[in-house]
């Protein structure tokens, strides 16, 4: 069985280990794909980022660009729209007043590094630079650029301000060049177009104004690059033709990299725990499968597995039978198969309890293991029913020879507790050649051998043989009609009388059920009795002979009536009960009716036999010991349990002419004298056996030489002339019956 469930979970292991990793697979896959998706877009935003921040330094860059040739601008129309700049440029002394206000103030200035006044023809009147005179001319210095600032002021209208600014590449670099007419603060000009003068200031934009401009505007890296510099992030400066002087570049302060970079790790931080989450949550959810798929194989295990004794229970033993067969038939062995059932464990378990009962299970299943041979499969099948199952390569010999060790085992008494208990047991055995005999054929082979084995009398083993199935099927029959014959009531009483042994006149009768079976004929209740028993149905037989015996014995009130209890009525606790029950319901005086109960019974179960018997002696019945002497029992019994009266059995009064049983005979009668119980002689079929009965002390008779069992009718037939025989007087019932 094992091997069975071992290698079921191995192939469950294979495709549990492919889920898992199927599963562990995919999650690793959602993670990764999870993963990658929250970078992606994590990237999407830190370009985005990136990209604004960028388009805003640009923006920046473009507006300080601008302002700074605006603020040239607004510094050259304060110093161009002047008045005293408009009287003093303009007067032939005006060159002291020009110099002091325009060229020096060129000197150590945020303003303007530049100051040339020229006249319409671009002659300079005055150049300064840094607050001093320039050495070179004009051309030299500025680009010709400068010259289209010119033009625009002077194409200026009367409507426009007459100032231009532009980017002008000079010696020096690159700088904000602006050109104003130099006129009253209103714009008023008293000199005509051709004597005109212009204002000309420069401010470079020199590395230190670059930087100056980076860090008023919090752009990084600022700096100025010819106009071939190669550079992602730049604004180009683009003098008044158009043309390109320098760009103004910096580096990107990427600030969605940086927040990129900062996040990222928490990013992926999180993710993996999400995945480790997940890991965990397949782990825990693995683990908690595998624990269930364990308990299930231990319930698996436990289902086919007894739990009182550890063995296998019915299950396992089917399995393993299968099994055997199956091995049989491939390795040309016998499968044997013995079945086997305690004797009087009921009893056991009736008198000591259930406790004890259990421990007597335990014992006798560890003295079966025991026995058994090597890869025997030991199994409790049902309360006090075991079976070994076994694979052999020779025919019976080793089963029978098995069940011999087993039954010398259980012969000795087992102490259980404090207890010393006695238990046989019937065997069957049937064997399958060379797995020939299916399981469920084998199981119905040795249960029904051990079935006759019981049958046979206890503590026997008995083979299978084709024979007991055709029993078995006669019997079944018998059951059944008998059951009928209980139900529709065609069962019948007959009554044999009883004799008073010293005036030889009748004093009671036994009841005896007779059962004419439907298309048989009658049946022997030796037959019937115990199948009955075996059936469930003495239960009922019992309860309808007790009533009609009661009923018949009415119309006899000089008689005493005996009526026979089975060992499986007397077992019924409720049995005090309805005795009790019939008694009232027929109305008979308890004190005529003996119940007659064999040993077989007492002998497993003494304590309760003692109890039974004290209950019904209260109700007013007498119990007497019915064929004493058959069986086993010592005459100390008799003290204890009570009895009303013995009958001693037929076989015994049968061997009143052999010597040593005539002893035996007269010491028995003798001894329950003794103890002062009266004792009855059954089966007396001839005259020196009654007269001897009578002698050895039997104070009551009983067989063929009086009388056989006969109708009620006959018996009544019987009373009736006796009556007409005896006075009047001697017709009471007292004085027909023995002095007890
Ligand atoms: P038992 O209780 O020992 O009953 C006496 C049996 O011996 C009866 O057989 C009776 O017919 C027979 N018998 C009487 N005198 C003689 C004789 O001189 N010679 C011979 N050879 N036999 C004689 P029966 O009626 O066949 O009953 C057999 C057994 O069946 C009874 O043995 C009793 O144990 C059982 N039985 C009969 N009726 C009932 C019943 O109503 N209930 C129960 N539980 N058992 C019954
Ligand atoms: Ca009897
Ligand atoms: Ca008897």
């Amino acid at each position: 069985m094992q091997a069975v469930g071992k290698s079921q979970s191995k192939g469950s292991g294979i495709g549990r280990h492919i889920t898992v990793t199927g599963v562990l697979f995919s999650f690793a896959v959602i993670v990764a794909v999870v993963t990658v998706m929250v970078l992606t877009a994590l990237e999407r935003v830190t370009e985005n980022a990136n990209l604004l921040d960028d388009e805003r330094s640009r923006e920046t860059t473009i507006g300080a660009v601008k302002t700074f040739e605006d603020q040239l601008g607004a510094t050259l129309d304060d110093y161009a729209a002047w008045d005293d700049a408009a009287a003093n440029v303009y007067a032939p002394d005006g060159m002291a007043w020009t110099v002091s206000n325009y060229g020096e103030m060129s000197v150590n200035s945020s303003l303007f590094d530049v100051a040339i006044v020229i006249d319409g023809e671009k002659k300079a009147i005055m150049t300064y630079r840094d607050g001093k005179p320039m050495e070179e001319p004009l051309t030299d210095f500025f680009a010709p650029s400068l010259w289209v600032l010119l033009d625009r002021v002077k194409a200026a209208g009367p409507a426009d301000r007459p100032q231009a600014v532009g980017f002008v590449t000079t010696k020096r670099g690159i700088a904000a060049v602006g050109v104003a007419l130099v006129r009253e603060k209103s714009g008023a000009l008293d000199a005509p177009v051709g004597q005109r003068r212009y204002l000309v200031f420069a401010r470079h934009l020199d590395d230190d104004r670059v930087t100056a401009l980076g860090q008023t505007y919090v752009i990084g890296g600022l700096r100025l690059a010819p106009p071939s510099f190669a550079a992602d992030y730049r604004v180009p400066i683009v003098d008044p033709t158009g043309a390109t002087l320098g760009k103004l570049v910096w580096t990107s302060r990427s600030p969605g990299d940086i927040a990129y970079a900062q996040v990222r790790p928490m990013v992926i931080q999180a993710l993996g725990l999400v995945g480790l989450f997940f890991v965990v949550l397949l782990v825990i959810g693995w683990l908690a499968g595998r624990r269930l798929r364990a308990e299930e194989g231990s319930a698996r295990e436990e289902a086919l597995r007894d739990r009182l004794s550890g063995l296998s229970n019915r299950d396992g033993l089917g399995l393993a039978v299968d099994r055997f067969v199956v091995e049989a038939c491939q390795a040309k062995r016998n499968v044997l198969l013995l079945y086997l059932d305690l004797d009087g464990f009921k009893e056991v378990n009736d008198s000591y309890g259930h406790g004890t009962g259990d421990q007597l299970i335990r014992a006798v299943a560890a003295g079966l293991a025991v026995l058994i041979p090597q890869g025997a499969v030991l199994a409790r099948i049902g309360g006090d029913e075991f079976a070994i199952a076994f694979l052999s390569d020779g025919e019976n010999a080793a089963a029978l020879q098995l069940a011999e060790q087993i039954l010398d085992f259980l012969v000795e008494p087992l102490e259980i507790g404090r207890r010393v208990v006695v238990v046989g047991a019937s065997i069957g055995i049937a064997m399958s050649p060379l797995g020939a005999v299916g399981r469920e054929e084998l199981v119905r082979r040795s249960d029904l051998a051990m079935y006759k084995a019981k049958e046979a009398g206890r503590a026997r083993m008995m083979l299978y043989d084709p024979s007991m199935d055709a029993d078995r099927e006669q019997r079944n029959a018998l059951e059944l009609d008998l059951r009928m014959a209980i139900e529709s009531g065609d069962l019948t009483l007959a009554y044999q009388p009883l004799i008073d042994a010293s005036t030889h006149a009748m004093t009671g009768v036994e009841a005896l059920v007779r059962w004419n079976r439907p298309g048989h004929g009658p049946v022997s209740p030796e037959l019937f009795i115990p199948i009955a028993e075996t059936s469930g149905l003495i239960e009922s037989l019992g309860l309808f002979v007790l009533r009609k015996a009661c009923e018949t014995a009415k119309q006899w009130p000089e008689l005493n009536v005996s009526v026979n209890v089975s060992p499986g009525q007397f077992r019924n606790p409720a049995f005090t009960d309805y005795v009790r029950y019939v008694l009232k319901q027929t109305e008979i005086e308890a004190d005529r009716i003996t119940l007659e109960i064999t040993e077989g019974y007492m002998i497993q179960n003494p304590q309760r036999t003692r109890q039974s018997i004290e209950r019904l002696k209260g109700l007013g019945v007498k119990v007497a010991l019915d064929d004493f002497g058959s069986g086993f029992s010592s005459i100390g019994y008799l003290r204890q349990f009570g009895f009303d009266r013995i009958k001693i059995d037929r076989s015994l009064v049968m061997g009143v002419n052999d010597k040593r049983q005539r002893e035996m005979l007269q010491a028995t009668v003798a001894l329950a004298r003794s103890l002062d119980i009266p004792v009855t002689a059954e089966g007396i079929e001839t005259e020196e056996q009654a007269i001897a009965m009578r002698l050895f002390g039997c104070d009551c008779l009983q067989g063929y030489w009086f009388a056989k069992p006969v109708t009620s009718d006959l018996i009544t037939e019987m009373l009736q002339e006796r009556r007409k025989a005896e006075p009047a007087a001697r017709r009471h019932v007292g004085a027909a019956r023995p002095a007890a």
